[in-house]
């Protein structure tokens, strides 16, 4: 649904992380096109401020409920503001917003997208984790609501770009690109000694903290091949996977005719917002600029599953389905905060979760709120090995 002019009225949850900030400059690329009308953001409140002075909003929020008093006192005049989930919600559901773009990491987006979507708002989701989770249930939602799920990661806009409302019956095969990660060329026996720096430094991307440490371990592309299968209702078979470390080619769709068409340009994580939050339409920027000489190669490897086995327990996850893959995210997500406080060690990343998910009874057909229960029985089956 849009307003009667052609600005897109747009709410951003996570506004002060990388897909936050990038989402900003995309906001200042295009005024006649995008306005902001809600923010909300974790705990940086001196950033929060800084964006509602700049644009005005109607609602700002944040999830730290100790900061609501001083959030509503440094606000600028004319800018409510809200606290913890009921923010997040209030926000979701402005009666103005067109679209609600998701960027908060981890779970914590899955309830502000289901009330956006219910409440009648196209969302635009980098939330990976909370299709991962629910994709069944938020496709489900949005289709009885007529309201549409963009992608804003860019594996997932590259297909959605190459597909062009191509029927799934017409598709033999999604690629999924990966740039491999920090340790793509790290032999197998050197993974025992990876310490945290080492894996915040992923070779293409600047991100926030979690899903760096998911580019490394790989889990990060699991995560991204049980989304594509949600988004694009395309089986977890036909889901593949191949490593191009220069992330030029951001994915590609394999037709049935042997024709592969893939979406290209020098990695930027505004061109795929930009896409998310103007589709229908191609709106121009100057900002993404891509020089095919500079670049002059592109490369392709099968991705090592003996050294990132994140990759096999993500398809099993996606094949058998039901709360299963809800289990692996929270697993993952337990363990990759674990290790960032350097209490496991990076090959304890994978263990964890592939433990985790040994010793899960899978539900088919889960309800929401059995997904929710398989989430927090994750957490602490997943809390409790990490502590032994
Ligand atoms: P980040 O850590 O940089 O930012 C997270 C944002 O969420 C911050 O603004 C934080 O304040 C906010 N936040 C956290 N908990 C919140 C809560 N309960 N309520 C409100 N706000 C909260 O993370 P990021 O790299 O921007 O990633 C965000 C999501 O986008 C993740 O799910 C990630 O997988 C996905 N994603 C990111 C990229 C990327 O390039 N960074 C690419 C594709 C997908
Ligand atoms: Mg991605």
């Amino acid at each position: 649904m849009e307003s009667s002019d052609s600005i897109k009225n747009v709410v951003l949850l996570g506004s002060t992380g990388s897909i936050g900030t990038s989402t900003i400059k995309v906001v200042e690329d295009l005024p006649q096109h995008l306005r902001l009308i809600g923010l909300a953001a974790g705990r940086r409140l001196g950033d929060l401020i800084t964006q509602a002075k700049q644009f005005k909003p109607q609602l700002i929020s944040i999830s730290d409920e100790s900061l609501k008093d001083q959030l509503r006192s440094e606000a600028p005049a004319g800018v409510r503001a809200s606290c913890g989930d009921e923010g997040l919600i209030e926000l979701a559901t402005l009666p103005d917003a067109d679209i609600v773009l998701i960027a908060i990491v981890g779970t914590a987006g899955l309830a502000p997208a289901l009330a956006a979507i219910r409440a009648g708002k196209d969302i635009a989701v980098a939330s990976k984790e909370i299709l991962v989770m629910a994709g069944e249930i938020v496709m489900r939602e949005a289709k009885t609501h007529g309201v549409r799920v963009l992608a804003v990661d860019s594996e997932h806009s590259a297909i959605f770009q190459c597909l062009d409302d191509k029927p799934a019956t017409s598709v033999r095969n999604l690629w999924l690109t990966a740039s491999g990660g920090p340790f793509r060329q790290t032999p197998k026996e050197d993974f025992s000694t990876i310490g945290l720096e080492q894996a915040l430094k992923h070779p293409s991307w600047e991100m926030g903290q979690k899903i760096t440490i998911d580019s490394a371990t790989l889990f990060n592309k699991g995560l991204e091949m049980i989304e594509a299968r949600w988004l694009f209702d395309i089986e977890m078979p036909r889901v593949k996977v191949i490593v191009h470390p220069q992330s030029v080619i951001h994915s590609m769709v394999e037709f049935v005719d042997g024709s592969i068409i893939s979406q290209l340009s020098t990695p930027d994580m505004c061109l795929p917002i930009q896409y998310a939050l103007t589709y229908p339409e191609r709106v121009a920027s100057e900002r993404v600029q891509t020089d095919f000489a500079k670049i002059a190669t592109l490369t392709f490897e099968e991705p090592d599953t003996e050294k990132f086995p994140s990759l096999n327990l993500a398809r099993k996850a996606g094949i058998i389905g039901g709360t299963l893959p809800a289990v692996l995210n929270a697993a993952n997500e337990v363990a990759v905060a674990a290790f960032c406080e350097r209490k496991l060690s990076f090959l304890g990343i994978t263990e964890t979760v592939s433990q985790t998910m040994e010793s899960h009874q899978t539900k088919t057909d889960p309800t929401l709120e059995e997904i929710l229960e398989a989430d927090q029985w994750a957490r602490a089956d997943a809390t409790r090995r990490i502590a032994h």
